[in-house]
C-alpha cells in the first residue's frame, strides 16, 4: 500500500464511529482483536455495494458510506442482535479526498448513533465497491426467519416502496414534486430498526428485513418457517409522499415489490400478540399487521375480498422500477 494510501486510513478510518472499551486492537495493526461479552452469541453480516448495481453512479458519498454500513445493520436488526464492531472493505479508483471525507463523514454518522467502532478493513485500487462486516452480539437467542407458525400475524415496519421511488427519482426516471425529497433520502439514507429489532426478539416468532422487496422477503419468511402466507392490499403501509408522486395503485405495486426498504417484516405468534400490541403500540414503533401465515404454501394476497395468488415466480409481474 502506497503511503498515501496509509494516511488515508489514518485520516479518516482510523477513529471512524465510537471508541470503545471491548476493542483492544482497532485499525493499524495486522488484525482487530475484540472482546466479546461472556455468555453472548457473535452475530456477523456482510453486504456489498458496487457502483452502478447497488447505487446509481455518481451517487452522493456520504450516502454511499452511510448505505453501506446501514444495510448491514439491517441485517443484525433482522437478528434482534446489538450492532457493536464493523469492517470496511474499500475499493476506489482513486483517491480523492473530497470524496473520501464525505464516504467517511456518512459512515461515521450512522456508526455513532448505533454506537458502533469501524475497527479494520482494506482499502484497494480498482472500481468502486464498498463491503461492509458488521459484528455484533445477542443474549439468548437470535430472531431467525424459520420460527413462524401458520396462524401467526405477519407485521411489517415503516412505509414499504419509499426507497424504490426515491431511487426512481435519483436516476431521473420520475418528475421532480412535492414529497419527493422525502422519497429519495428513503433511498439515500435508509433507517436500520435496531431498536425494533432488538425489542421484537421478546415477540416475534420470526423477522427478516426487507431489502428486496416485500412480496419476496416476505415470502423468504413463510418458506423457511415451513408456511405460505396472505397479505392484504388495504392494510399496505403507504407513506403520503408515495402515494402523492407515484398514484394509489402503482404505489401498492411498489411497497410489494420495490427494493431497497430495509425494513423489518415478522411474524407473531398468537400466545405473544396482545402483549407486543399493548407494550410496543404499532403507531409508537412504526410497524403495522399486513396479513397472516397460513399452513398452505405460497403467496396470496387479497384485494377486495378476492385472494390472488403469487407464486414466486409472480413477483415480477408486479416489478417495475426497472431494477
Ligand atoms: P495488511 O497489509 O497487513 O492487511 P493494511 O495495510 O491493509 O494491512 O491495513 C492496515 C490497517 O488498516 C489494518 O488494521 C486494517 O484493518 C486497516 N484498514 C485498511 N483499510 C481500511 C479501511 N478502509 N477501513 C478501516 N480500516 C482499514
Ligand atoms: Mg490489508
Amino acid at each position: 500500500m502506497s503511503l498515501s494510501e496509509f494516511g488515508l486510513i489514518e485520516r479518516y478510518f482510523r477513529h471512524c464511529g465510537v471508541a470503545r472499551e471491548d476493542v483492544r486492537v482497532g485499525v493499524g495493526d495486522d488484525a482487530a482483536v475484540l472482546e466479546c461479552p461472556p455468555g453472548q452469541h457473535l452475530v456477523a453480516a456482510m453486504d456489498t455495494l458496487v457502483d452502478g448495481v447497488h447505487f446509481p453512479h455518481g451517487a452522493p458519498p456520504d450516502s454511499i458510506g452511510y448505505r453501506a454500513l446501514a444495510v448491514n445493520l439491517s441485517d443484525l436488526a433482522a437478528m434482534g442482535a446489538r450492532a457493536a464492531w464493523a469492517l470496511l472493505a474499500l475499493t476506489l479508483p482513486e483517491a480523492d479526498e473530497g470524496w473520501l471525507s464525505q464516504f467517511a463523514a456518512g459512515f461515521a454518522k450512522l456508526a455513532r448513533l448505533h454506537n458502533l467502532a469501524l475497527v479494520g478493513g482494506d482499502t484497494t485500487r480498482g472500481p468502486l465497491c464498498v463491503t461492509v462486516q458488521v459484528l455484533g452480539h445477542v443474549s439468548g437467542s437470535a430472531m431467525l426467519r424459520s420460527g413462524g407458525r401458520p396462524g401467526d400475524a405477519l407485521f411489517v415496519s415503516g412505509t414499504p416502496g419509499d426507497a424504490a421511488a426515491g431511487l426512481a427519482l435519483e436516476q431521473g426516471r420520475w418528475p421532480e414534486s412535492g414529497g419527493t425529497q422525502y422519497l429519495r433520502e428513503r433511498f439515500l439514507f435508509p433507517t436500520p430498526r435496531m431498536e425494533l429489532g432488538e425489542r421484537l426478539r421478546e415477540y416475534a416468532s420470526a423477522c427478516i428485513d426487507v431489502s428486496d422487496g416485500l412480496l419476496g422477503d416476505a415470502g423468504k419468511l413463510a418458506a423457511a418457517s415451513g408456511c405460505g402466507a396472505e397479505i392484504v392490499y388495504a392494510d399496505l403501509p403507504l407513506s403520503e409522499p408515495l402515494v402523492r408522486v407515484a398514484g394509489a395503485e402503482r404505489a401498492h405495486e411498489l411497497a410489494l415489490t420495490g427494493g431497497d426498504d430495509y425494513e423489518l417484516c415478522f411474524s407473531v405468534g398468537p400466545g405473544q400478540l396482545a402483549q407486543l400490541l399493548a407494550q410496543m403500540p404499532p403507531e409508537r414503533w412504526g410497524y403495522r399487521r399486513i396479513g397472516s401465515l397460513r399452513q398452505a404454501p405460497g403467496i396470496d394476497l387479497v384485494r377486495d375480498g378476492a385472494a390472488v395468488r403469487l407464486p414466486p415466480s409472480g413477483y415480477d409481474h408486479f416489478a417495475g422500477t426497472g431494477r
